[in-house]
């Protein structure tokens, strides 16, 4: 019998801190990685160029983790269910592992795998999970049901040990050549560029691709900024956050990694400020974890709203509105002033993502379903569960305990940029306004019309109006 095991790699791009990995190279010593792109996935509307270059560049990285200890990474580019089962045949693989994921999608397309593979008598483990540090069994409330709600969420989460970081094996033998021919009959290919793909992405990249980055920028963060957290991370002028987000969706960087720096930085936090700082971080944490344990509980959210109000709302059609908001020409400077950074850098800071979003949702009564959409279009760490669970967090419509919340632009602005520093970096037709007509957008037409800048699209306050009126009555629809 072989003793080859196939692991696939799905988002979990690295070496270091893998379950499922680790648990094939305890069972053999001869593990092949495989990935697959999944021309289900490649095909939909919603990818953005950028996230496919990070991605590639993540694989690169790990090809060359494989190469240095005599094993391969094997890439395919197929529709994973008749290719994966495929390709272990073809080697006469014993094995197949990899690690579960919470996406609807992948569940299902997964079971099918599974299937498949017993058909064939290769065996399987696919238990492991790896992108949290508690699964959606482990966090229940007293009558064993899933939280729809965050703190008490936070406080059974937070109170449970978390497991440290796996040890992987290092070595791990590969294919011989002849294995790798029958590999390459079987589909396996040189990895593509994003270009190959169809996807172009020319900017810079807010973190370089691959695990050493990842683990880099991680003991930057925990060594210092992580103890000015609390203070910092709603300044989008400023570099007060980790930007892991990309690192974290492809998992370049595994989470009991992640959290274990965290506690080391516990433990050298020499004031009470800090040891907050450092602890909202993980708040931050739980909160990834809060929305991935509720699609993986309720699919549904991945369709639409989670509260009945929002189920049927009266949302606007208005094409030139939205188009607007995509680009960045609503008229509001902060709200430009994020698309843009969003547009040009692939990603946006969480005070602005929460701040466009209620602007769309709020002020132009747009579907937040569109806004989920294009940030997925658009973002480096688009992820089903984080974004749905922004998207529907601002528009009120999920699983949150606060009434309607609505951002005023002007006096967020304010408060989070109050020197225009992050308004002029995205708009520098506006950088010779002064700062406190700059933020309040109080620009006059004249002033508007001179820089290029558009009027207002809409009047906030009266949206706001438009917005509660809607919501009471779709209320009253509801009783
Ligand atoms: C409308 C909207 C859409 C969003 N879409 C995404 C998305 O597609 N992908 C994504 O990863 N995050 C999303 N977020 C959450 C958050 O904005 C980003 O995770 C964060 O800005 C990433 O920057 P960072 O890595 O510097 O975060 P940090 O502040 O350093 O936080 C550390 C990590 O915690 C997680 N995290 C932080 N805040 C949240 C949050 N509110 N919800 C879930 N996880 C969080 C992320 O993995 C992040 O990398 C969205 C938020 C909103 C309001």
């Amino acid at each position: 019998m072989s003793e080859l095991i196939l692991f696939w790699h799905r988002r979990d791009l690295r070496v270091s801190d893998n379950t499922g990995l680790a648990a094939a190279r305890r069972h053999s010593p001869k593990v092949v990685g495989v990935f697959c792109f999944d021309r289900n996935i490649l095909e939909r509307d919603d990818i953005a160029p950028v996230r496919v270059e990070y991605m590639i560049g993540c694989l690169q990285a790990l090809q060359e983790r494989y190469a240095q200890t005599g094993s391969q990474l094997l890439i395919l580019h197929a529709d994973p269910i008749p290719a994966i089962p495929a390709l272990a045949e073809a080697l006469n693989a014993k094995a197949v592992f990899w690690n579960w994921d919470v996406e609807p999608y992948s569940q299902v397309r997964d079971r099918t795998i599974i299937d498949a593979l017993k058909e064939k008598g290769i065996e399987f483990l696919n238990e492991n999970w790896d992108q949290i540090l508690h699964s959606p069994q482990e966090i229940r409330t007293g009558s064993n049901a899933p939280y729809t709600v965050y703190t008490p969420f936070w406080k059974n989460w937070s109170s449970k040990p978390k497991a440290p970081p796996v040890e992987t094996l290092q070595s791990a033998a590969g294919l011989t050549p002849a294995e790798q021919e029958i590999a390459k009959n079987a589909g396996a290919i040189a990895l593509p560029t994003a270009k190959d793909l169809g996807f172009i992405w020319d900017g810079d990249l807010i973190l370089s691709p691959g695990e050493a980055s990842a683990q880099a920028r991680l003991e930057e963060f925990t060594d210092k900024a992580i103890t000015e957290y609390q203070e910092q991370r709603n300044f989008p002028a400023t570099d007060g956050t980790s930007q892991l987000s990309a690192a974290l969706k492809f998992g370049a960087i595994g989470i009991r990694t992640v959290w274990q720096a965290t506690i080391d930085a516990q433990e050298n936090s020499r004031s009470e400020e800090a040891a907050t700082s450092i602890r909202t971080w993980q708040q931050e944490l739980a909160w990834r974890e809060f929305y991935q344990h509720a699609i993986y509980n309720f699919p549904e959210l991945a369709d639409g709203a989670y509260r009945d109000a929002f189920k049927n709302f009266p949302w606007e059609t208005n094409e030139a509105d939205f188009q607007a908001w995509c680009e960045g020409r609503t008229g509001y400077p902060i709200v430009d002033a994020a698309m843009r950074q969003l547009n040009e850098s692939g990603w946006m800071h969480n005070r602005c993502r929460m701040i466009v979003a209620s602007f769309l949702t709020k002020d132009l009564l747009i579907s937040p379903q569109l806004g989920e959409k294009y940030f997925m279009q658009k973002l480096i760490d688009g992820d089903l569960s984080a974004n749905n669970g922004g998207w529907q967090w601002s528009a009120s419509s999920g699983m949150d305990a606060k009434p309607v919340r609505i951002f005023n632009p002007a006096s967020q602005a304010q408060k989070f940029d109050p020197d225009g520093e992050y308004i002029r970096r995205w708009l520098p037709e506006l950088r010779s306004i002064d700062t406190e007509y700059l933020v309040t957008g109080k620009i006059t037409p004249l002033e508007r019309r001179a820089l290029g800048y558009p009027e207002p699209i809409v009047d906030h306050k009266q949206r706001q109006q438009q917005f509660k009126q809607r919501y009471q009555q779709q209320k009253e629809v509801m009783k």
